[in-house]
């Protein structure tokens, strides 16, 4: 193997591995602004105990109506909050 072909293959390797980071961590920013999103709960409302949050393996989870993003806090709010029953 020619040392280009090695550096390729190590670079195309760390690739791989980062892919799994990158897809772990995101966020859906236009959800966020569209409906207010933040990391702070409004009085007793939080994401914890709203309906459409998804808690994720972390401190982290997500929300069924912000696709993809992976970061959304239990103790965040937006204007789509609505109670578990
Ligand atoms: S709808 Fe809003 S309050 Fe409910 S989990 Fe998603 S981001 Fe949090």
């Amino acid at each position: 193997m020619n040392p280009s072909r090695r550096t390729m293959l190590k670079i195309g390797g760390l690739s791989l591995a980062m892919i799994p980071i990158v897809a772990l961590a995101a966020k859906n920013d236009g959800m966020r602004t569209s409906m207010k999103y933040k990391d702070t709960p409004e009085g007793d409302k939080s994401c914890a105990n709203c309906v459409q949050f998804v808690p994720g393996s972390g401190a982290l989870g997500g929300c069924k109506i912000f696709p993809g993003d992976t970061e959304i806090s239990p103790k965040g709010y937006c204007v789509a909050y609505a109670k578990k029953p």
